[in-house]
């Protein structure tokens, strides 16, 4: 994607997840001149459940049309969410009620289909390194990684919508990222079979099968299960266990490993320590701090995108601080996300991010 770069934008945006396809989508619609920069190449595969919540439906068919057939995996919707709090003992959480329930889909079909239809310009294989603000601009250091080359970009606005781990915030504050606690994320998928119901997505909330909490679902005949820790707390003895409950209890037979992954998280979620930006430097998404609890993170990332492309558009007619009009916006969400986590905590006798 996007061979013809100019050097010089109104606003780059730093990730080609869901927050910044939104941000992309709202400043483009805006007539705004906005690059998308993407160190993986586009489609890329994204650790995930792939369960796309009631809000994000509602995002992306207002924004980005109707879920392409591309993106769906079967089972095409899930009914809900089963919580185990032992073997035997489940509550299910339904997904909307009055329809088919909640879409379940590949996360690089989804998100290539947003970033194809944001409208921006959009650049992958291409990593940000650092960047310098010299106050009325911004100047980007990137690395195209299929020409092997260093690319000097500026603009007026940056908004990183890097995931978790940003660079972006790295740079502006260090000292924040210092407070910062983290917890690993591990996914295996697996062909085989077993006894789950494939209709609903599992959490086993027993802490001897991980600290967050434990997960299953099933994507195209693919049995995918996971679970999460601490960053630098030994995860073979979670997921072995994890992995000997459900081979005794839910008959659970793996034949072949079709992949492994692992990701990063953090708890600014958890602790309400968000992080919006310095000067015109936005953050989006998780490199925000937004993420629901159970890891619903697809909906907050969308709102936020938009959000900030609501108060760049804004500062830049009316010459307001961006960041303030980006704080007021998100006050509500903000306050949502932090909820989320005590309402899960209540629904799963214990704290669900306990690092
Ligand atoms: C196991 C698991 C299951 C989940 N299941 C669900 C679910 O079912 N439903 C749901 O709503 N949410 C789920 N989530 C959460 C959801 O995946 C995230 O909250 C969401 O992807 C965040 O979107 P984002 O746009 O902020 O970041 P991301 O989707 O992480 O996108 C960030 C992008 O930035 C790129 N990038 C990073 N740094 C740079 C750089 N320096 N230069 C260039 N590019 C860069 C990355 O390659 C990436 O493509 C799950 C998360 C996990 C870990």
């Amino acid at each position: 994607m996007g061979n013809t770069l100019k050097r010089n934008y109104d606003v780059v945006i730093v990730g080609a997840g869901p927050s910044g396809a939104a941000a992309a989508k709202g400043l483009v619609n805006e007539g705004l001149e906005v690059l998308v920069l993407e160190k993986r190449k586009l489609p890329r595969y994204k650790m995930c459940s792939g369960i796309i919540f009631k809000k994000s439906q509602d995002i992306t068919e207002k924004f980005f049309g109707k879920i392409p057939e591309s993106a769906y995996v079967s089972p095409r919707f899930l009914k809900g969410v089963r919580l185990w709090s032992d073997n035997k003992h489940f509550s299910d959480w339904p997904f909307n009620k009055d329809s088919n329930g909640a879409p379940n889909i590949w996360r690089s079909e989804f998100d290539y289909w947003l970033i194809k239809n944001c409208g921006a310009e959009v650049k992958d294989c291409c990593v940000l390194k650092g960047f310098k603000d010299y106050g009325n601009y911004i100047m980007l250091e990137c690395h195209d990684t299929c020409n092997d080359e260093t690319i000097h970009i500026t603009c007026k606005y940056l908004v990183s919508a890097e995931g978790s781990k940003s660079v972006i915030r790295e740079k502006i504050d260090p000292d924040f990222e210092k407070g910062t606690k983290w917890f690993v994320a591990y996914q295996n998928y697996y062909e085989g079979t077993s006894d789950l119901d494939p209709c609903f997505y599992h959490g086993f909330l027993e802490s001897r099968f991980g600290e967050v909490y434990a997960w299953f679902n099933v994507k195209d005949g693919l049995q995918i299960f996971g679970t999460a820790a601490r960053k630098g707390a030994k995860i073979h003895p979670y997921l072995s266990e994890y992995t000997e409950m459900l081979e005794n209890s839910f008959g659970l037979k793996v034949k072949k490993l079709i992949r492994k992954t692992g990701c990063l998280g953090n708890d600014m979620c958890t602790t309400g320590r968000f992080y919006l930006g310095k000067g015109k430097v936005l953050l989006v998404g998780e490199a925000a701090g937004f993420l629901n609890a159970f890891g619903e993170g697809i909906s907050c990332a969308l709102s936020t995108g938009l959000f900030a492309a609501e108060s760049i558009t804004k500062g830049i007619k009316s010459g307001n601080d961006a960041i303030a009009i980006y704080s007021e916006l998100t006050k509500v969400e903000r306050r949502q996300t932090k909820m989320s986590w005590k309402l899960g905590a209540k629904i799963a006798g214990r704290d669900l991010m306990p690092l």
